[in-house]
């Protein structure tokens, strides 16, 4: 680990990175999707994923190769990347879905790690107990030492320049998740990738929350440059939630699943073909199409075109992320990503209650920050400026604190910006101070420049400190320290006038 895995630009938690497979030869880059290949139900072949769409990875099942008599020989003879005709990188998991669906399976764990290795994966899994979320704790934690000691005797095995995942389970109990991910990342060398498992009922039951609590437990105990797979996240409605907590790679059993089922799926949720007039996107498919025309077509046709087009809105949204990432603007990707459904709010503010945790690894300057909603009040950047106005001491004894104008009974001005409060003179032109405001503020922008205020008073007991404000809540007004004198600024000063 560290060496295969490198990490080029960052945004928040979220960042572009670049997973080195030394078995397949190839390089890809991070956040990656891999679609979920059934080899018994191609509805896209593999080849096509690769030309068609830029897949670099793929992920197919080992067990079911394993059980599988028309597969099973050639696959041990020929290898998964001949078998599948695709040249990037092909991860296996081990049938860990199987065992939670069926209680049990027929191969032990050293039997299934040997027969990924001897097929040629790129990346196999030990088999992992999925706990599913809300087990009660012990459950979690009994089930997590068997996945640990999987994983264990997995290292154990020479499995070659196979690299190796390790999962990490312990249900909805975030100590169970922090634990496992400090003892797979203290192992050493021993393993590549970290997957978090045993989210999709979260997903599936719209607990976006929850699951950001989850795989925020999990990089707690993991190192910052240890490549994390969020198991089971094919929809693109999240990818952006996803990987601005930190997750670098995704699977998609969705675009084939949903497809089945006649839905289509779109950034911000899944609409079913019978309901669509119009199709909103300008795909090959949806271009060529239109959704009468679509339910037209034979039942397999009509399921590999929407499956198409499922790949084609899942990648779109996947190079959308990386360019949010580039640019560094993936709060306002999230903040426009989050407005499509109530629990998707819940996950972006989930995410930022963890503002100190995205703060560390936020890059310091960046596009224009947007101030677009209560919720871009709590950004990491707002509480990395309200660091630093901890640390600063403001020469002089007495500083206005303005929103508008100046008052030269005061040693100096400092502007005063929603939401980050005082801004020192030296960084007014400086991200993310140079920040686009509505005129319209909403209440909580207000209260964090308070917020702010206090921290530059508390740093600076013994200056004297007045706030010019026009029409601030009162909830801000309160929040200022008692020793701030307030003066009230004349209604020229009313941004939205
Ligand atoms: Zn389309």
């Amino acid at each position: 680990m560290g060496e295969i895995f490198e990490i080029r630009n960052g945004d928040g938690a979220g960042r572009i990175g670049e997973l080195t497979v030394p078995r397949a030869g190839v390089t890809v880059e991070t956040p990656a999707l891999l679609p979920v290949v059934n080899p018994h139900l191609r509805t896209v072949e593999p080849a096509a994923l690769e030309a068609d769409f830029g897949a670099e990875m793929l992920i197919t099942n080992g067990y079911i190769l394993y059980q599988s008599e028309e597969f099973r020989e050639r696959a041990l003879s020929e290898g998964l990347a001949d078998l599948y005709d695709f040249s990037g990188a092909i991860v296996t998991d081990s049938g860990s879905f199987q065992l939670s669906e069926y209680g049990e399976i027929s191969v032990t764990n050293e039997e299934i790690v040997r027969f990924q290795r001897d097929i040629g994966s790129d990346l196999g899994t030990p088999i992992d107990i999925p706990t599913p979320p809300d087990a009660a704790y012990d459950r979690a934690a009994s089930e997590l030492e068997t996945t640990r000691a999987n994983s264990e005797a997995a290292a154990g095995i020479d499995v070659g320049e196979m690299l190796l995942n390790a999962p990490i389970q312990g249900s909805t109990h975030p100590e169970l998740r922090e634990s496992a991910a400090a003892d797979a990342d203290a192992h050493g060398g021993g393993f590549d990738v970290f997957p978090v498992g045993a989210v999709v009922p979260l997903m599936n039951g719209y607990r976006y929350a929850d699951m950001i609590e989850v795989v925020r437990a999990a990089k707690r105990g993991l190192g910052s440059d240890a490549p994390v797979h969020l198991f089971g996240a094919g929809h693109p409605m999240m990818f952006a939630l996803a990987a601005a907590a930190g997750c670098d790679l995704f699977d998609s059993a969705a675009y084939a699943l949903y497809a089945r089922d006649g839905r289509y799926l779109t950034v911000s949720g899944t609409d079913h073909i019978e309901d669509l007039e119009y199709f909103p996107c300008s795909c090959p498919v949806c271009s060529a199409h239109t959704p009468a025309g679509l339910r037209g077509h034979p039942e397999e046709r009509r399921e590999e075109l929407l499956a198409r087009h499922n790949l084609h809105v899942s990648y779109r949204e996947l190079r959308t992320v990386k360019q949010a990432i580039r640019e560094g603007n993936l709060f306002e990707l999230l903040e426009r990503r989050a407005r499509s459904h109530p629990a998707m709010v819940d996950g972006y503010r989930a995410l930022l209650d963890d503002a100190a945790a995205l703060e560390r690894h936020d890059p310091v300057s960046k596009g224009t920050f947007f101030h677009l909603s209560a919720d871009s009040a709590r950004r990491p950047e707002v509480s990395r400026h309200h660091d630093r106005l901890g640390r600063l001491s403001v020469p002089g004894d007495s500083v206005l604190l303005s929103a508008g104008g100046d008052n030269s009974r005061f040693d100096a001005t400092w502007r005063l910006r929603p939401p980050f409060g005082p801004v020192p003179p030296a960084l007014s032109d400086s991200y993310p101070l140079t920040a686009e405001r509505p005129d319209r503020l909403d209440r909580e922008a207000y209260e964090a420049a308070a917020a702010g205020v206090s921290r530059l008073v508390e740093a600076n007991p013994e200056v004297a400190f007045a706030v010019a404000h026009w029409a601030w809540p009162d909830a801000a007004l309160a929040a200022l320290p008692d020793c701030v004198e307030l003066l009230e600024l004349g209604a020229e000063h009313d941004p939205t006038r």
